[in-house]
C-alpha cells in the first residue's frame, strides 16, 4: 500500500460549536461542495441521517502548517468550518481530494477522532490511497466512516 503522507491534521477543539449557519452552498468554496454532495449521498447509502454537513464552512487559505491539507475547526461563536490548503489542493487530484474532504468531515459532521495507523480507515491521521487504490477500497472506507469506526474489518486484498 502507498502510504501517502499529506499530514492530515485534527483542528484544535475550542468549544462545542453547534453548527447553526445557512445551508453549505453559502458558506462553502465551490471548489469543496461537489465533495460535500458526494459525502451527502455516501452517508444516506450507509444509513446515515441527511444535512450531516449542513453549517459547516469551508474555505482555502493559501497554506496550512506543517503538511496538512485540510483541518477541522470549530469556533466558539461561528460553528464548525474546515480549512483547506489551497497549495496542497493544487497539487490533489479528485481521489485525494475526496480522501481530505471525506475525512475533515468525518471530524466536522461525524465528530470522530483519529484511529490508529495500519488499518485503513480515512479517519487515520494521513492520507494513503491512491487514486487506483482509493477505487478499489472506497466502498469498504465509506462503510468503515460511517459506523462507529469500531469492529469493521477489512478484508485483506
Ligand atoms: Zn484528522
Amino acid at each position: 500500500m502507498r502510504a501517502k503522507i499529506l499530514g492530515l491534521v485534527a483542528g484544535t477543539v475550542l468549544a462545542g460549536g453547534c453548527g447553526v449557519g445557512p445551508h453549505y452552498s453559502l458558506n462553502v468554496s465551490r471548489r469543496v461542495a461537489p465533495y460535500y454532495a458526494r459525502f451527502e449521498a455516501a452517508a444516506v447509502q450507509h444509513g446515515a441521517p441527511a444535512g450531516l454537513t449542513r453549517g459547516i464552512g469551508a474555505r482555502f487559505v493559501p497554506k496550512l502548517p506543517g503538511r496538512q491539507v485540510g483541518v477541522c475547526v470549530r469556533h466558539p461563536t461561528r460553528g464548525r468550518e474546515i480549512k483547506f490548503s489551497a497549495e496542497a489542493w493544487l497539487a490533489a487530484d479528485d481521489a485525494e481530494r475526496e480522501q481530505v474532504v471525506f475525512h475533515e468531515l468525518g471530524h466536522c459532521a461525524l465528530g470522530r477522532g483519529h484511529e490508529p495507523v495500519g488499518h485503513g480507515s480515512l479517519m487515520e491521521p494521513a492520507l494513503r490511497y491512491g487514486a487506483a487504490e482509493w477505487l478499489a477500497v472506497r466502498e469498504w472506507a465509506l462503510r468503515e466512516l460511517f459506523s462507529t469506526g469500531r469492529g469493521v474489518t477489512r478484508v485483506v486484498d
